[in-house]
């Protein structure tokens, strides 16, 4: 059979893209060629871990945390690069939060009750190894986070990251038992393989020696993993609404709603996707998004070719326009903005392919409803029964009360920007797990443990 320029094209580009990945993991803590060797690996420093005091578990995170500060702009390059997701300033960001607010071992705690036939304790107990899934658009935070939560909880994990963004996986997970093996404990407590598949996955998840999945990302994905048979963890989809009724601060509402859009270019999974306005302020809350907040007004031609270029025609997501800024996204079919443009945004039915699809991408459409009662409704169809995130901008507080309960999320923001639930300007820990399906909500230490009764009879109650 004669040789052809592109079979000759197609086996230089697989040399060159084997070669790469190598480049990326020789050397490195925690990456293997085989996922059943990740997993011996990671059961192996399990056995020590599970050893280990909470104060050397929290010696580990301590530097787990310094690493991550210091390497925040490596990161963050790193997954832009890779991924040509997000923006770099927002993930450096992203990382320092995930430093200092993702929490440690305080987050294991003791339930204790005494009484006059002796003291129970129930303590949080480690699974052992976990396995866990990450996306694409957090790769480094989530392992991250992952990792501190699961190491505080006495487990070790291995990852079966996206493909996409295998590199700064890779990086992070390296940087991990570096700072593990710095601070005095064993190497490989985060483990992977080079080249992560549906078929390393599944062998991951069937593999006898791990005790609880975690999968962050897409429906197909968390169906995958509570299908699998064992404990697991989903941290899925969302498509968050942000309800602006008639009493709301309009002119902080649009700009706390834009500014959760247009953080790290809309990736992250509770960030406000579309808005559901009530007809008395609806045309003041777009005004200061295009007069104040950097909103580019999509005309119906212009939202047509947006549909067209972000989606094919069964709704399916062009990668290409994931995590792209408004700027480009508009770059792509053909309209040529300042860089004050941050978002792109329109009016349009709940309907609209731009309003009902998670984009992931800085387009903001505007729901026209005429009342709250119908803004409510509105939401909770377009939240799709995910359960995952919404938000309100309402003085309210029957409003409020009243949307809260018929969303039903694991995460719901009033009168701030989606991010506030990160910590980020808000009360709250850090996570780039967030289980709404399963119900754990903002994952942390705890969710990775078990609980263990441990009972004395008659005796140690000191009353
Ligand atoms: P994705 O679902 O395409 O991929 C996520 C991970 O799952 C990847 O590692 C991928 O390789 C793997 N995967 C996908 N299908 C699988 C299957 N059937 N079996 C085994 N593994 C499978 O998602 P993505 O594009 O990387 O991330 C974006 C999606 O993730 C969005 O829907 C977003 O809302 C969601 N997300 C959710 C959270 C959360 O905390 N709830 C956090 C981040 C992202």
């Amino acid at each position: 059979m004669p040789v052809s320029e592109s079979m000759v094209q197609e086996v230089v580009q697989e040399v060159l893209a084997k070669m790469q990945i190598s480049d990326t993991a020789s050397g490195k803590h925690g990456v293997f060629a085989d996922m059943n060797d990740a997993i011996a690996a990671a059961k192996e420093a399990e056995q020590t871990v599970r050893m280990l005091s909470m104060d050397q578990r929290e010696k580990i995170i301590s530097n787990i945390r310094k690493k991550t500060h210091e390497n925040a702009e490596v990161l963050a390059r790193m997954a832009v690069d890779e991924t040509g997701m997000g923006n770099v300033g927002d993930k450096i960001l992203k990382h320092h939060l995930v430093a200092d607010k993702v929490p440690g071992t305080e987050d294991i705690t003791t339930e204790a009750y005494s009484g006059d036939r002796g003291l129970t304790l129930v303590e949080m107990g480690p699974f052992g190894v976990i396995g866990a899934i990450t996306p694409c658009t957090n790769p480094s935070e989530t392992v991250l986070c992952n990792t501190m939560g699961m190491i505080a909880g006495g487990n070790t994990v291995v990852f079966n990251p996206h493909p996409q963004a295998i590199k700064t996986t890779i990086y992070a997970i390296n940087m991990v038992n570096e700072a593990c093996l710095e601070a005095g404990g064993p190497d490989n407590v985060a483990c992977t393989v080079e080249k992560p598949t549906l078929e390393t996955s599944n062998i991951m998840m069937k593999h006898k020696d791990i005790q609880l999945l975690v999968a962050t990302g897409g429906p197909g994905v968390v169906t995958a993993v509570l299908s699998s048979g064992k404990r697991a963890i989903g941290a899925g989809a969302g498509n968050p609404p942000a309800l602006v009724d008639e009493t709301a601060n309009v002119r902080k509402a649009a700009q706390d709603i834009v500014n959760g859009c247009v953080f790290d270019n809309n990736l992250p999974c509770i960030a406000e996707k579309e808005i559901v306005a009530v007809d008395s302020i609806c045309d003041e809350l777009m005004n200061y998004m295009i007069t104040e907040q950097g909103c580019y007004l999509a005309s119906k031609d212009e939202q047509d070719k947006l549909v067209a270029t972000v989606m094919d025609s069964k709704g399916k997501l062009n990668r290409n326009c994931v995590g792209r800024s408004a700027k480009r996204l508009l770059e792509m079919i053909g309209v040529t903005v300042s860089d004050n443009i941050r978002c792109i945004t329109f009016e349009g039915p709940k309907e609209h392919p731009l309003i009902t699809t998670e984009l992931m991408m800085p387009i903001l459409g505007v729901v026209r409803v005429k009342d709250f009662e119908e803004g409510v409704k509105t939401s909770v169809w377009l939240e799709h029964g995910n359960r995952h995130s919404a938000h309100i901008h309402s003085l309210n507080v029957e409003h409020i009360t009243t949307y809260a309960k018929a969303l039903d999320t694991a995460i719901l923001v009033k009168n701030g920007p989606s991010y506030a639930a990160l910590g980020f300007g808000g009360e709250s820990i850090c996570t780039f797990t967030i289980a709404s399906r399963t119900g754990e909500g903002l994952t942390s230490a705890k969710s990775f443990t078990k609980k263990r009764r441990c009972v004395m009879q008659d005796s140690l109650c000191i009353r």
